[in-house]
């Protein structure tokens, strides 16, 4: 991609309101722009990352045997009146009526609409096990949205159910999904730790959450300095945090030690909630069993976010390479008047695309020193830059991103480090 045609525009402040660093960096480099509280538009480098994002989502899940569908994002009122969701969802629920005075409401999660999909798909035991799942926008009315895409009320979500003739059998589902998990938050090089949770109102027997560490995260985490123990510190009976730790840990092993942390997924079981108030069964021999399903959320927006508050400094974002919308980004140095220049870099542009780099060609009419603070802010892993002198001399000065260190290499050797 060649900047001078593509929409690369910076901003030198994060506008006042914001608070969070990765509110700041992501409007700052152009990845997103709001448009309402909690509502927010995706520019071409923002929508880039978070592409790569649902790629590595799609291909673990798809991987494991779970099949990608779409549904509505306008719900149909009644369901939510089968499951009694209506009242206990309560004001995040967004509702509006269409023109024949049937109310809906806008989907901030799909417990109904696929369980009323999977009623009149599934007819016998011979359809078993099935897991859906969708990469879509999901709108809660959040009481307070904040800190950007971290918590909107327009958002992107990976929401999956899963469904089974046994408890048993929905049991491994939910092991195998959340090996899944566990292969897609490591492709991310994201720091996590999985926790045990409260299941809120989505419900069922038992959930678990994936939290990427972060002193920025709403959540509080207690791990046991002894055990495997991990858990939400929701599901500790002490009203003060304060005291928590230090305390003995609840499975008798260790003291608990706490950390804050970034709700990046959230896997439940479900059981038979939903199958059983909205009357989805099948016939087994001659016994009629409701399905038992789980569920399984990505919050997909909130990963990138999540990932600038784990890898970042002063001058900006420090995207990993499986994040970053380009792996390298060429900068030229006074091109305008030397054709020279020109000629070399789109040389190294389109050789270097050939070798499988995504690049940026930072060939904009600016001073150097604007294109090397924007490459900075929006956290490419490496630079390449390009003068009159490193032509000359056969020099190029390439730079990380993660430490700003520089080392000069030739043309030959950068093919090589970049092929
Ligand atoms: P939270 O406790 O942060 O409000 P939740 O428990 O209500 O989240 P789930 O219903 O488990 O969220 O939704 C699945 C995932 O969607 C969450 O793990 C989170 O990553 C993401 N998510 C939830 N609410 C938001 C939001 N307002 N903005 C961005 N992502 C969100
Ligand atoms: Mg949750």
């Amino acid at each position: 991609m060649k900047a001078s045609s593509y929409h690369y525009k910076t901003l030198k402040d994060a506008p006042s309101d914001t608070e969070l660093v990765s509110h700041k960096l992501m409007i700052r480099a152009g990845m997103i722009k709001p448009l309402a509280s909690g509502i927010y538009s995706w520019l071409p480098l923002g929508l880039k990352v978070l592409k790569k994002i649902e790629n590595i989502i799609r291909e673990k899940m798809d991987k494991g045997g779970c099949l990608e569908i779409y549904m509505p994002m306008v719900q149909p009122k009644s369901l939510w009146d089968e499951t009694g969701r209506s009242d206990e969802y309560g004001p995040e629920l967004l509702g509006f009526k269409d023109r024949g005075d049937r109310e809906f409401y806008l989907g901030p999660t799909h417990e109904e609409v696929v369980t009323d999909l999977a009623r009149k798909e599934i007819n016998s035991p011979k359809d078993l096990p099935l897991t859906f799942y969708q990469i879509q926008a999901k709108f809660r009315d959040e009481i307070r949205p904040r800190f950007g895409v971290m918590r909107a009320r327009e958002f992107l979500m990976k929401d999956g159910y899963s469904f089974d003739l046994s408890e048993t059998s929905m049991k491994q589902t939910y092991s195998k999904i959340k090996q899944i998990y566990i292969e897609i938050f490591n492709k991310l090089k994201l720091d996590y730790r999985i926790v045990n949770a409260d299941s809120g109102s989505i419900g069922g027997s038992s959930s678990e959450e994936f939290h990427v560490l972060a002193d920025s995260g709403e959540d509080l985490l207690a791990f046991s300095d002894e055990s495997d123990f991990a858990c939400n510190v929701e599901l500790i009976e002490e009203d003060d945090v304060n005291k928590i730790p230090g305390m003995d840990s609840p499975d008798g092993m260790g003291k608990l030690d706490v950390k804050k942390g970034i709700e990046v997924g959230h896997i439940f079981q479900l059981g038979n909630k939903y199958s059983k108030s909205m009357d989805l069964k099948v016939q087994d021999n001659n016994e009629i069993k409701y399905l038992e399903m789980g569920c399984y959320g990505i919050g997909v927006s909130r990963i990138i976010a999540a990932s600038i508050e784990q890898s970042h400094d002063e001058k900006g974002i420090i995207f990993n390479e499986t994040l970053s919308p380009f792996n390298l980004i060429i900068i030229l140095i006074n091109q305008k008047n030397d054709e020279s220049i020109n000629l070399k870099a789109n040389y190294f542009y389109e050789k270097l695309k050939d070798a499988g780099n995504d690049v940026l060609l930072d060939d904009r009419d600016c001073s150097p020193g604007i294109k090397f603070s924007d490459a900075e802010l929006i956290g490419i892993p490496h630079q390449l830059i390009i003068s009159k002198k490193t032509i000359e001399s056969d020099s190029y000065e390439v730079v990380t991103r993660k430490d700003l260190s520089k080392k000069e290499i030739t043309e030959e050797e950068l093919f090589a480090l970049f092929s």
